[in-house]
This record gives structure tokens, sequence and C-alpha cells, in this order.
């Protein structure tokens, strides 16, 4: 079967079309600038990239052109629609609405609309677009969410409330749900599977370390903690979040810097993190190329990533009551060997033995492991595939 997965953001389309007999990538593309002038979709297939550069006035236009795209006498993988088995949709927020990979039905959809889209402003109302435009041009095709907070459902009360009026909790939903669930759970998975390990007999800490980055504590199997919040803001600072900030201090800057609610959020959401500490960017290549240069607030940035990366490793350890596995993972985890060993170099009271030497290597969509052989707790560089784990999902709730 043909699995085709569908993430979709306000103006963007990026999907993967997936065999599931060899867990292969076919073709995969994305639609950008949809609803404003000069949009375009990049796309993969038979080993050759096309670009169509047509009006995407609406998501149903741009699945359209997906949909052709992966028909194209050129760069096409399949003859017919039919070929398309199911359609696995990435759903960011699902509040406690929602705890597994789930089958669309209007009813599921309108729960979505009443209940999800205020907790997940910028990401569920574009999702739901995205899935109304796919139903619309494949009708009868089935249609599966898969959210990001699922793997975190399983966090127990003490981890995933926060200290406030429990019954305001109840009423509101107010509440850690975690993000990055898809990533999580594929790497600590794979961390298993490396180690030769029944996962229902490691403590792992996953870091996530991307624009966006969580790290989460999961033992035997499941998450027991994480680092995002009620939204993607709280945890560690990211590209260009604050991370975790002192209720009180939100207030404050908001009337200090002349701005309502809504726009202070915006300001933690997009102006902060590495990309506010230092001035200069939120790509850490960036970063790293500016410390080379000397400038001691790009090194400030990378520090405090760091330092706030190893806190929640500490942190985590403790909660777990051991540590088997750190796994590094997501466009930072992957390729910056500094942050990693800036992590790791602190942790040898955990018993990590680093060996900077395999750390310096490309990990090039390979596991590394970059722990020295002898070291109680192993630390691997491992690829994640979030696509897979929707196509996955979406194949086995079918
Ligand atoms: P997201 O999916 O959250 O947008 P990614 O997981 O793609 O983010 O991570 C983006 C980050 O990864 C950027 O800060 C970028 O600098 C970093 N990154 C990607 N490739 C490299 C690289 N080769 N070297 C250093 N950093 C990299």
């Amino acid at each position: 079967m043909k699995i085709l997965v569908v993430n979709a953001g306000s103006s963007s389309l990026k999907y993967q079309l997936i065999d599931m007999e060899t867990e292969q990538v076919i073709a995969k593309g994305g639609c950008e600038r949809i609803g404003i002038e000069g949009s375009l979709l990049k796309a993969k297939g038979n080993g050759k990239e096309k670009v169509y550069e047509k009006p995407m006035p609406n998501h149903k236009v741009a699945i359209e052109l997906v949909l052709s795209a992966l028909k194209d006498n050129e760069i096409g993988v399949i003859k017919s629609m039919d070929e398309i088995g199911a359609v696995g949709h990435r759903m960011v927020a699902s509040g406690e609405f929602f705890n597994k990979t789930t089958l669309v039905t209007e009813e599921v959809i309108k729960t979505l609309e009443e209940k999800t889209f205020e907790l997940a402003p910028l990401h569920n109302p574009p999702a739901v677009t995205g899935l109304r435009a796919c139903m619309e041009v494949m009708p009868g095709t089935p249609m599966a969410l898969v959210f990001d907070t699922s793997f975190h459902a399983t966090m127990p009360e003490k981890a995933y409330l926060y200290g406030i009026d429990y019954d305001d909790y109840k009423k509101y939903g107010v509440r850690k749900y975690g993000f990055h669930g898809t990533s999580h759970k594929f790497v600590s998975a794979e961390a298993a599977k490396y180690l030769k390990k029944d996962p229902k007999d490691l403590k792992i800490v996953t870091c996530h370390l991307g624009n966006g980055s969580s790290i989460s504590a999961v033992d035997g199997g499941k998450c027991v903690d994480t680092s995002m919040g009620f939204t993607p803001l709280a945890g560690i600072l990211m590209g260009t979040r604050s991370g975790d900030i002192d209720a009180s201090a939100v207030e404050f800057l908001a009337r200090k810097k002349g701005m309502t609610h809504a726009e202070v959020i915006n300001y933690l959401n997009k102006k902060c993190g590495v990309a506010g500490i230092s001035g200069v960017s939120s790509d850490f290549r960036d970063l790293l190329a500016g410390q080379e240069a000397g400038n001691a607030r790009c090194a400030l940035a990378l520090d405090m990533f760091a330092y706030q990366t190893l806190k929640y490793v500490g942190a985590y350890a403790a909660a777990m009551g051991g540590l088997d596995c750190i796994v590094f993972t997501a466009g930072i985890g992957e390729n910056t060997p500094t942050v990693r060993e800036d992590v790791c170099k602190n942790l040898k009271f955990l018993g990590v033995e680093f060996d900077s030497k395999t750390n310096d290597q490309k990990a090039n969509g390979r596991i590394l492991e970059i722990s020295a052989k002898k070291s109680k707790v192993k630390v691997l560089v491992i690829p994640t595939n979030e696509e897979l784990v929707i196509a996955r999902e979406t194949a086995e709730l079918l």
C-alpha cells in the first residue's frame, strides 16, 4: 500500500508518498505561498525534480496540483489515485480530546474545530483546511489524523499539570501537552533497536533540537515527561522562541513594550530565543560562524542553548531514576557536534563517556554512537523521520 503523508500550514503544504512495503519515500515535495502571489510546488519523483509555478489560491488547488505531480509523465510515480491507500495528516494539537491516531469523520472534524483550534490557532486551522481539501479531491480515500501530542498522552498527572487551581485545569484544559511526539517516538524506538534492547528496559532522554526544540523522558518505551507545554513556547530557548519564562515577566514586558497579550506572545514566539539573544540569526550555522568570528552574543546564545538542554537531561534522569541512553535528533541535534559535546561533557557524573572523535563525524542519515564503548550511558545521533511515523500509524489504523 502507498500512503500519502500531508503536513499543511497556513500557506504551505508538504507531502511524502511512502510505499509501505519498503517504507521508502517514492515522491515528495511542497507547495509554498498558497493564497499568496507567486505560489509554487517543488516536487520530486523518479529521481528528478520539477518546479510548478502555478497560482494556488487555496489548499484545494494545491492538493490537486500535488496529485497531478504524482501522476506526471516525467516525475510521476503512480498511474491512478486508487494506488493511494490512505492519507495521514499531521495535526499539532489534540487537547485531551484525542490521545491516539484517529480516523477522520465529520464528527472528528467538528471536535477539532470546536475544541482544539483555540489550543493551536496557528497550526490546527490550516491543517484542517488541508484535510478538507484532500477530502474533497480524494473522496473515498481514508484519512487519518496523527497528532504531535499522542506520544505524550502517557505522562502522569504530576508531570503534565501546572501548579494552578485544579478546577481551572479541568475547566479549561490548561496543562502540558507536549509536541514533536512522532519524532520522540521514532528515535526512542530506533535507539532500542540499535542497542538491541527491549524498549521496556530502557530509560532514554530524547533531544529533538531543531528550529523548534523539545526534550522528552522515555521510560520503558513510554513518555513520562516532556519540555514543551500547553503550547510549543515552553521548554528550552529555541530558534526564535523564548522557552520557559516567568509568567509575571510576560505581563511586565507587555506593559513596558506597550503590547497586547497576543502581541507579547507573538514576540516571545518569533523574536526571542537564540535569535533574540544573539541579535544575529535563529540559524545555528550563522551562530557558529558568529562565534568563530568572535561575536560574544552568538557564543552566549549557543552556551545558553546547550546549558538549558543539559539541565533537562539531568532533570529527566532524576525523574526516571536513571539513564541508559541520550538521543540527539533534528536539524541541530543531527548536525551540530559542538552542541552535543557541550551537553555531554557535563554528564560524566551520570556515567556518560563521550567520544569526541566520532561526534565530529557527519551522520549523513546514519545512526552515530558518540559515547565511548565503555560508557554506561549510550549517546546516539539518530536522524528523525516524522513522516514515516505518520505513514506507519495510518497504515496500522487501517
Ligand atoms: P524545524 O523542522 O523545526 O524547522 P530543523 O529540524 O530543520 O527545524 O532544524 C533547523 C536548525 O537546524 C537550524 O537552526 C539549522 O541551523 C540547523 N541545521 C541544519 N543543518 C545544519 C548543519 N548542517 N549544521 C549546523 N546546523 C544545521
